[in-house]
Parts: C-alpha cells; sequence; structure tokens
C-alpha cells in the first residue's frame, strides 16, 4: 500500500483537499540538482551557497565562478522558483577570511549575516553574481539572509539587496527566536520568511545541534518550537507574506502536515524525502492537518505532540 501510494505520488504537493503547499528541495550546488528534478521538486527552497566557499577558506571565489555556479543551480528550474541563500558561515563552518578564530561562543558568534555585514564587499559580490545568473532566465529567484535576529538585520540585508540592484523577492530566515517573536517587524523589511528549524531548536532550547546527546531537545516535535513556528507563520499569513520551512523538520512526512496545518505555506526538505511529504500530505485535509498541529500544540512533550498527531490523523 505505501509503495502504491508512492509510485501514485507525482505532482504538486497538495493536501487531499487541493491546499497547495509546494514542495521544493535543499540543494547544496549543482550536483544536488538531478535528484531534486528526479524526485519531482517544484523548486529549490534552500540553496547553501557554503560549498563554494569551502574549497579555499582564505578567500571567496571569485565572481566569475559564482555566476556560473549559481546558473547551473537557477537553469535547472526554469519556471519554478529557488530560494538562495547568502552564505553562511561560521560556527560549524568557519571561515579563515571571515570568522574571527578567538570566539568564545562561535554559535552565537558572528555567523551567518552577521560575517556578511560585517565583510560588505563578499556579499555585495554574491548579490552581484546572483543578479548576473538570473539575467535572462524566467526563474522566480528569491534571495535570503541566514541568522536574521531582527528588523535591524533584515533592513540591512535588504539594502544590500538593493545596492546590489538584485531583481529577486528579499527574504529572512527565521531561525532565532528573536526573529519569531518579532516576524510581523522583519516582514516591514523584507517579503518572505523561511524557518530553519535545526538553528530555531538549537537557539530555542539552548542544546548544540552538533550534541548528540543532547537530541531530545532537538526534536522537532517539541511544542515549544511548534509554538515559534505558528507566531512566524501566523505573523506571515497576516501580512499575506510566504512563510516556509526548510530544516529538518520539514522532511518527516507527519510533521509535514503538521508544519501545514500551522500555516506554513511551502516545505523545503532533501530530495530523497520529497516522494514520502507529498503521499502523506496527499492523504489528508487541511482541516485534519490544523486538529493535528492543535492536538500536538497541546502536548508537553515531544514524544507526547508526535502521538497525539498521530492519533488525530489516523482516527478520522
Ligand atoms: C536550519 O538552521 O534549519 C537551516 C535550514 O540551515 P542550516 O541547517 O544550513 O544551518
Ligand atoms: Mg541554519
Amino acid at each position: 500500500e505505501r509503495k502504491a501510494a508512492l509510485a501514485a505520488s507525482t505532482g504538486p504537493g497538495q493536501t487531499s483537499d487541493g491546499h497547495r503547499v509546494p514542495l521544493l528541495a535543499n540543494v547544496g550546488g549543482p550536483a544536488d540538482v538531478p535528484a531534486a528534478v528526479e524526485a519531482g521538486a517544484e523548486g529549490v527552497g534552500l540553496f547553501r551557497t557554503e560549498f563554494l566557499f569551502l574549497d579555499d577558506s582564505t578567500k571567496a571565489p571569485s565572481e566569475e565562478a559564482q555566476v556560473t555556479a549559481y546558473r547551473k543551480v537557477l537553469e535547472a528550474f526554469p519556471e519554478g522558483r529557488v530560494v538562495v541563500r547568502v552564505l553562511d558561515a561560521g560556527a560549524d563552518k568557519p571561515l579563515d577570511f571571515l570568522t574571527p578564530g578567538d570566539e568564545p561562543n562561535p554559535a552565537l558568534g558572528v555567523r551567518g549575516l552577521r560575517s556578511l555585514l560585517e565583510h560588505p564587499d563578499v556579499l555585495q559580490t554574491q548579490l552581484r553574481s546572483l543578479a548576473k545568473a538570473a539575467e535572462g532566465l524566467p526563474v522566480h529567484l528569491e534571495v535570503m539572509a541566514p541568522m536574521v535576529a531582527d528588523r535591524v538585520d533584515a533592513k540591512a540585508f535588504a539594502d544590500a539587496c538593493r545596492e546590489a540592484g538584485l531583481n529577486a523577492k528579499f527574504g529572512a530566515m527565521v531561525e532565532i527566536p528573536s526573529a519569531a517573536l518579532r516576524a510581523r517587524s522583519i516582514l516591514q523589511e523584507v517579503e518572505f520568511l523561511s524557518l530553519g528549524t535545526n538553528d530555531l531548536s538549537q537557539y530555542a532550547f539552548a542544546a548544540d545541534r552538533q550534541v548528540g546527546s543532547l537530541a531530545r531537545l532537538q526534536d522537532g516535535w517539541q511544542p515549544a518550537l511548534l509554538d515559534l513556528i505558528a507566531m512566524a507563520a501566523e505573523a506571515a499569513q497576516t501580512a499575506g507574506r510566504s512563510c516556509g520551512v526548510c530544516g529538518e523538520a520539514a522532511a518527516d512526512p507527519v510533521l509535514a502536515c503538521v508544519l501545514t496545518g500551522l500555516g506554513v505555506t511551502s516545505l523545503s526538505m532533501g530530495a530523497s524525502a520529497i516522494p514520502y511529504v507529498r503521499a502523506t500530505l496527499a492523504t489528508y485535509t487541511l482541516a485534519q492537518c490544523r486538529r493535528a498541529a492543535a492536538a500536538a500544540r497541546a502536548a508537553d512533550t515531544a514524544e507526547e505532540a508526535r502521538a497525539a498527531a498521530h492519533q488525530v490523523l489516523s482516527g478520522e
């Protein structure tokens, strides 16, 4: 039955009653594109651009090298959405030329957008490369910044995009709890939100994502994480803007239904998860997803939230 459901799993992401939730792929570079196309991804929801920078940690890649790499990904989804995240260096991905070597607590230090605002030349080169890469293509380019903490960060990023002459939507990742709490304020400066649930749980629970023994706190079903997601999704809905999820949480098929019920507007994940999420989402109505989301939020632990959502979805 499972196999039949997966085989029948083609086409756009939607609930059984036709509520559309685009299913997008997370990619780390051109090499990941074939699997995304094969899985029927409707676009890219998170293009992690770090790969280009990790080869040589002493300097940024040339504008030319960046244009070539970005264009390969943009070309693969001619009519689709491609959401590119600007360089997220620091913490677990340090770069010699950007990341201070003497930080006592790198996860809470100069990383993500913070590094780029200290090195505006690096950000400008990347944004100009993206503008050139998208030239003449019908792709819907969206560009977002990692580690946006507040409206000041969001404005600095939007200003940089305008300065680079980028013809794209500008967005903010919500991966710091302050950004979820003040999503409405951040949306005064940028057009869309994307929830990075990996870092959002790390910072909400003060639990280093690289420490395996803290897995209980990094569970995507934690009700406090669901509350933060709901807060951001509701703010986006009120503002008429999109709010996707591009962290690991989107790759769990039942959690994907709960996220849909919380008001998330697209789901981005590793390509291999797309058929499972598509098949599961197609099984339930939007109203069922909402009831499952409410049941999960009413729970006190991740385990209970998972059980409550499964019970709602299987009992109807
Ligand atoms: C996240 O934090 O959830 C995310 C998508 O970004 P990364 O895993 O690359 O930090
Ligand atoms: Mg992150």
